[in-house]
C-alpha cells in the first residue's frame, strides 16, 4: 500500500527536516509535476515500491511532489 512509502523510522532528523523544509508532499497537486517526472528522483530498486530523492535520505512516492521538482528532460 501506498503507507509504505511514508517509514522514516531509520532516517536521521536532519535528514527528515531536509524533507519538510523542501515542502515535500506525498501527493502531488500539479496534473503534471510529480517526483516520478523529476530529474532528481531515484527510481524504486528491485523488489521496492518506494522511490528515493537525491536531496534527501528516505523513501519518496513517485506521486509526490516538492519545492525542488525541475524536469526529467530524458
Ligand atoms: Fe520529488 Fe523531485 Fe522534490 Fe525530490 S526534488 S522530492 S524527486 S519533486
Amino acid at each position: 500500500g501506498r503507507e509504505d512509502c511514508e517509514d522514516l523510522s531509520g532516517i536521521n532528523q536532519e535528514e527528515i527536516q531536509k524533507r519538510e523544509v523542501y515542502g515535500y508532499v506525498k501527493e502531488s497537486s500539479y496534473p503534471n509535476m510529480s517526483c516520478s517526472n523529476c530529474s532528481l528522483y531515484l527510481e524504486p530498486e528491485s523488489g521496492n515500491k518506494c522511490g528515493g530523492c537525491v536531496l534527501f535520505d528516505g523513501p519518496v512516492f513517485a506521486e509526490g511532489y516538492c519545492d525542488y521538482w525541475e524536469p526529467n528532460e530524458s
